[in-house]
């Protein structure tokens, strides 16, 4: 589960979010829907460890993470511009976050031995995950291309693969389909739905696309102005919207 309590965030004199609860159960699909500057990517933001927030309180799995740093919040976040390393390849970014968790864990040995214990152990390891990993993204034959070798819907997925890799209590996704072309979307959606019944792990989905959001979520969260001012299944946010405001933006009927 990810628990938000009253979450709140100023940019300076700006409220940005006023107070955002939201109880996400394990396995749930979530997609924030809103307008443009409704707070979504910084509520994942803050999720995610990214940013802190100014009131409130986050769980995950019935643990307070809010003095967690991002890396040890056992979340993946995926972001619109995919945020790859140029100059690493496909392999060498999907195994990021596996190896920041081993530098971590060197980083708490005592200064003097500090040889990692089972160093080659562990790479073989890394480097099996990283495999499984891009097998379920059919990206296995790209493994040593740079991004810059690799087309739009194929840097997405080692975005998702990178997301994927440390099988993560949640995955956030920041509109991980808006840089691709409407097929590919189409296409990716479905393989991300199918991901989400895979692994049967919690998907906090933001997305511009209402027919995204409609065919993909357990629930929908409508956000504006910094609050949530509905959270239901599609269809009954649909058919028994909470408020004129939320009538307009899902455009049903009345
Ligand atoms: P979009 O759909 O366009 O991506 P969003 O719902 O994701 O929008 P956010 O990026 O969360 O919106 O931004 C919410 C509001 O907070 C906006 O008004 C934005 O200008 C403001 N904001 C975001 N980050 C900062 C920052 N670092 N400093 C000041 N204001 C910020
Ligand atoms: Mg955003």
């Amino acid at each position: 589960t990810v628990t938000l309590r009253g979450i709140q965030k100023n940019f300076k004199e700006t409220e940005v979010l006023r107070g955002i609860d939201l109880a996400i159960a394990d396995g749930e699909f979530v997609s924030l829907v809103g307008p443009s500057g409704c707070g979504k990517s910084t509520l994942l933001r803050i999720i995610a460890g990214l940013e802190s927030a100014s009131a409130g309180a986050i769980e995950i799995g019935g643990a307070p993470v809010d003095g967690l740093r991002a890396a040890d919040r056992n979340l993946s976040m995926v972001f619109q511009s995919y945020a790859l390393y140029p100059h690493l390849t496909v392999a060498e970014n999907i195994a990021v976050p596996l190896r920041m968790r081993q530098l971590s864990a060197a980083q708490r040995l005592p200064l003097i031995g500090r040889a990692m214990p089972g160093a080659a152990e562990q790479n073989r390891e890394i480097d099996a995950r990283v495999m499984e990993a891009a097998r379920t993204l059919e990206i296995d034959g790209l493994l040593e291309r740079k991004p810059g070798q690799l087309s739009g819907g194929q840097r997405q997925r080692v975005a998702l693969g990178r997301a994927l890799v440390r099988s993560p209590a949640a995955f956030l996704l920041d509109e991980p389909l808006s840089n691709l072309d409407a097929k590919l979307r189409v296409h990716t959606r479905t393989e991300i739905a199918e991901l989400h019944r895979s692994l049967a792990a919690t998907f906090i989905y933001v997305t511009h696309d209402q027919v995204e959001a409609m065919t993909m979520s357990d629930r929908i969260a409508v956000m504006m102005g910094g609050e949530i001012l509905q959270c239901d299944a599609p269809a009954r946010i649909y058919e028994d919207p909470a408020d004129l405001r939320v009538a307009e933006f899902i455009g049903s009927p009345r």
